[in-house]
């Protein structure tokens, strides 16, 4: 039972208010926030003994930790730590070695996974470590090199206190202090961390029930204190294959009990490097609120958990496939201030941190998101009405970067963009995207499908749910250029309008969604590639794509496929398509693995000249579906 007063009790009527309940034997506790809240000992809730004119409501509990139930805050608990927010729509990634060990090693992971988009880098600096003789932690030297990645990398940081005697050392250094799995019930700690009121991560202990846990965030809370981060980081069972055993099953049970954010650690859950993603993946899809993973430049150098820290090509690996099961929750990954791929190449014009971004439509269209998730919040965005456009405006350098949707997994690759490469031969591929697209099937509100006169939608949301498309009989249907116009027009149509658009451009328009995700297979993703005039090549680039004619004679496409098996080079997507203004002649669309850099696949390069008419790289990226 919580009871929140109408005001704050100035501390003679506190005392006046705990002696009264005193003499009737019972304890109770204040809680200051906006308001002060009171606690009796022990869950009871006299009836009689309060004066009703200093209550303002009463909020009935039946569960020993208080403030952590969610009753007390139905809406869920967010908790801003410098730009970052963990909680609400956001899925936060902590990232970084297990410990500090060195400030030139620390730098190194913190630029990588920084680069990769983590929100805040991890280290510990004092180590609680099962054997005394294992590396302890650099103290508080570690504390200053992580504050200088800080600076360095503009990155909160997370480090643990393993006593309440370092905890006031770690609280002036670090954004959010860890409390360990070993002292989530170290009472004394928990209680120094709730004075200190600072956001406190708070790992649930080897072998603690989930209440258990719940009460020890509690201690904290109880000192107003409500900045705490739930982290589900594995617990001890009968398994010996894993380092621990990773509760996921906390994470929903966690969501109904409690307002805090959860997070989750697949690092300490399985011990394993290997089975790091995996977790990870299924932590998000089951309702995480972010996730923490150890990842180190030199994992197999490193002084503790070298064997749970994960490459830093497998982190960005992680990554990309958090992005897309974000989606299925409804959380993204929030980009701070630079980007998460590389496609800002270190050129001296490309440096800018608010390149111009031209794409299809207006924000709301698919297209639109995909700007959003990779360029800057300060990027000048160049609306297009047509993807020619889009080429017209990068050409002209009105544009850095373009952003074209190029294929898609129901409809296949749009072909028109490819062949738009033709007509502009200095426009590259510098970069991929994907993004799962769900089309809804929206009306004008208060319309409902039997009074629905006309349906209003870009080709691509037609062709993607053709099924439901069967469904609609004697509806007008009218092709717009793109998603957002969709909505827009349904919303300029009034009474009797539909469509099929998206959630963003529902949202914008205001309109009531009769069916949702009717595309014909729910696996429907679009792939954009990202258009540069700048085009820099490098050895980290694992894809490439490129477009050929061949010679008119027998053998002349084995010829070309037997180039790129005995270079041993994958080729990941094959098409031809009529040369257009040429009958009966044909284009070759490939894509194959590796980049135009290193001498092998340079030579491949080279034999495709010799052995094709024509021949056009169009560019060389990373494979953001690598798998
Ligand atoms: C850590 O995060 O480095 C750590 C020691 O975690 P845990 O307390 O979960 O073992
Ligand atoms: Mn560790």
């Amino acid at each position: 039972m919580i009871y929140l007063l109408k005001k704050r009790l100035n501390e003679s009527e506190k005392d006046g208010l705990s002696k009264k309940w005193k003499e009737q034997g019972i304890s109770i506790y204040f809680v200051d926030v906006e308001k002060t809240i009171l606690i009796f000992e022990g869950n009871i809730s006299p009836s009689g003994l309060i004066d009703p004119v200093l209550i303002e409501e009463i909020i009935e509990i039946n569960t020993p930790y208080q403030l952590a139930n969610r009753k007390f805050k139905p809406e869920g608990t967010t908790i801003q730590v410098g730009s970052v927010v963990i909680g609400g729509s956001n899925l936060t990634i902590i990232a970084g070695p297990c410990a500090v060990e060195s400030k030139e090693r620390l730098f190194k992971t913190a630029e990588i996974v920084k680069q990769m988009g983590a929100h805040i880098l991890r280290g510990g600096a004092y180590k609680p470590r099962t054997s005394p003789y294992s590396f302890q932690g650099l103290e508080e030297e570690g504390l200053k090199i992580l504050a200088q990645a800080r600076e360095e990398f503009d990155l909160p940081i997370i480090t643990e206190a393993t006593s309440p005697e370092n905890a006031d050392i770690v609280a002036q250094y670090a954004d959010i202090i860890q409390i360990g799995t070993r002292n989530m019930q170290n009472f004394e700690l928990l209680k120094k961390v709730g004075k200190l009121g600072m956001p406190v991560l708070l790992k649930r202990g080897m072998s603690a029930t989930i209440e258990d846990w719940l009460n020890a965030a509690e201690y904290i809370l109880s000192f107003g204190n409500f900045k705490v981060i739930l982290c589900e980081r594995g617990i001890r069972t009968i398994e010996r294959l894993t380092r621990n055993t990773l509760d996921l099953t906390a994470i929903p049970l966690i969501k109904d009990l409690s307002h805090l954010p959860v997070i989750v650690d697949p690092s300490h859950g399985t011990g394993l490097r290997e089975k790091v993603i995996p977790m990870a993946r299924a932590a998000v899809a089951c309702g995480a609120d972010g996730i923490t993973v150890e990842v180190h430049h030199e994992p197999d150098k490193a002084l503790s958990d070298g064997p749970q820290s994960l490459y830093p090509d497998q982190f960005r690996k992680l990554m990309n496939d958090l992005e897309i099961i974000s989606v299925l929750t409804g959380k993204e990954i929030v980009k701070h201030h630079v980007v998460r791929e590389q496609i800002f190449i270190p050129a001296q014009n490309q440096t800018s941190l608010s390149p111009k971004v031209a794409f299809l439509g207006k924000s709301g269209s698919f297209s639109s998101q995909v700007a959003r998730k990779i360029f800057p919040d300060s990027s000048d965005y160049i609306n297009c009405n047509s993807f020619r456009q889009i080429f017209e405006e990068v050409v002209s350098r009105n544009a850095s970067y373009g952003v074209l949707p190029i294929e898609n997994t129901i409809t296949g690759s749009i072909h028109g963009n490819y062949e738009l490469f033709l007509d502009y031969p200095d426009v590259f591929i510098v970069g991929e995207r994907i993004i799962r697209v769900s089309q809804h099937f929206a009306v004008f509100p208060g319309t409902t499908r039997e009074n629905i006169q006309v349906l209003f939608a870009h080709p691509q949301g037609f062709a993607q749910s053709s099924r439901f498309l069967e469904s609609m009989k004697n509806v007008r249907i009218m092709d717009v250029g793109n998603t957002e116009e969709a909505a827009r027009r349904i919303s300029e149509f009034g009474f009797g309008g539909a469509g099929i658009t998206s959630q963003e451009a529902v949202e914008k328009y205001h309109l009531t969604v009769l069916e949702e995700d009717i595309e014909d297979n729910i696996r429907n993703f679009t792939r954009f590639i990202i258009l540069s005039q700048t085009f820099n090549p490098s050895i980290e680039d694992d894809k490439v794509s490129g477009v050929f004619i061949l010679k008119n004679q027998p053998g002349a496409l084995f010829q070309i496929l037997k180039i790129f098996a005995d270079a041993k080079i994958n080729i990941v997507k094959l098409e031809s398509r009529p040369i257009p203004g040429k009958p009966w002649e044909y284009l070759f669309y490939a894509d194959w693995e590796g980049n135009i850099i290193e001498d092998r696949y340079k030579k491949t390069v080279q034999s495709l000249e010799k052995h094709t008419l024509f021949l056009r790289i169009l560019g060389s990226y990373k494979n953001i579906w690598k798998k």
